[in-house]
């Protein structure tokens, strides 16, 4: 148990915790989440999270791979949830450990649904999410006052794999000067035809970061119309972060972190 001059809620046997486990460097998982990994009978454990942080499990804990990793063979989502909701009706402490934030493109909201439908209890602990924490590791903030007032957080990969259309992309580029592409890797082409059709300017500021916040951190900046070409040339692969706007250019005197 952490010793803290404040209560931290008990995990109650037979319930489950969803927990973030941010972008990567260990440091930055919540005291709410190290409690939970402390406590937890049996933690199952997405695919994007950090090797570092489930050594901090219980001893004794089970440590058990469950997740869905874009073009490999993972565990279908509805497997998952059984999942959770088996372990947690045979009376143990489960901990979900997920990348970032588990209510941020995460499938959290999937599963704490159907821990809800099954009468089980559950917690959310919020973690830092990629799009916010990772960046700030490549010293690009997600705001600041003189370039932006808006962020964009989007997702480059819908539902059924494809490039998501269930929004306005015109009306989204047009109104958000910074947009984070979460998963945009697998449609960048498209994905660059349609910002430079809503009009974004191909001379645009976009950063790729690649493993944020782990000792393989990767930026390549770039241009919105160099980008498809850039990404190529440096073999960037998941997961990566795409930003654009004009606060890629404050990385150029925020580059803070050196991965040990
Ligand atoms: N719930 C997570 C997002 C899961 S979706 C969160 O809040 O961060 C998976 C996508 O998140 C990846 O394809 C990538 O775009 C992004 N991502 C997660 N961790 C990352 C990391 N360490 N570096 C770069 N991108 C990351």
């Amino acid at each position: 148990m952490l010793d803290l001059p404040f209560d931290l809620p008990p995990f109650e046997a037979g319930t489950v915790w969803l927990v973030g486990a941010g972008p990567g460097d260990p440091g930055l998982l919540t005291v709410l989440a190290l409690h939970g990994l402390r406590s937890a009978d049996h933690v199952v454990c997405d695919a994007l999270v950090d090797p570092r942080i489930v050594t901090l499990a219980r001893p004794g804990a089970v440590i058990e791979a469950m997740g869905k990793r874009g073009g490999q063979a993972s565990a279908r989502q509805s497997q998952i949830t059984d999942r959770l909701v088996g372990l947690a009706r045979q009376g143990l402490r489960v901990l979900r450990l997920k990348g970032g934030d588990p209510f941020v493109f995460g499938r959290g909201p999937e599963e704490a649904l159907a821990l809800a439908d099954a009468g089980i209890g559950f917690r959310v602990v919020p973690g830092i999410t990629a799009g916010i924490g990772g960046l700030a590791y490549a010293g690009i903030p997600a705001t600041a006052r003189d370039t932006n007032a808006a962020v964009a957080f989007v997702t480059g990969h819908g539902a059924d794999g494809e490039l998501p259309e269930q929004f306005d992309w015109d009306a989204l580029a047009k109104g958000a000067p910074v947009m984070v592409f979460y998963m945009g890797l697998g449609h960048l082409d498209r994905m660059v035809a349609r910002l430079l059709g809503a009009g974004r300017r191909p001379d645009e500021l976009v950063a790729v970061v690649c493993d944020a916040a782990t000792p393989r951190q990767r930026v390549v900046e770039t241009t919105l119309a160099g980008l498809v070409a850039a990404v190529a040339a440096a073999k960037l692969t998941p997961p990566a972060l795409v930003v654009l706007g004009a606060v890629v250019g404050l990385r150029a005197r925020l580059d803070w972190w050196r991965p040990q």
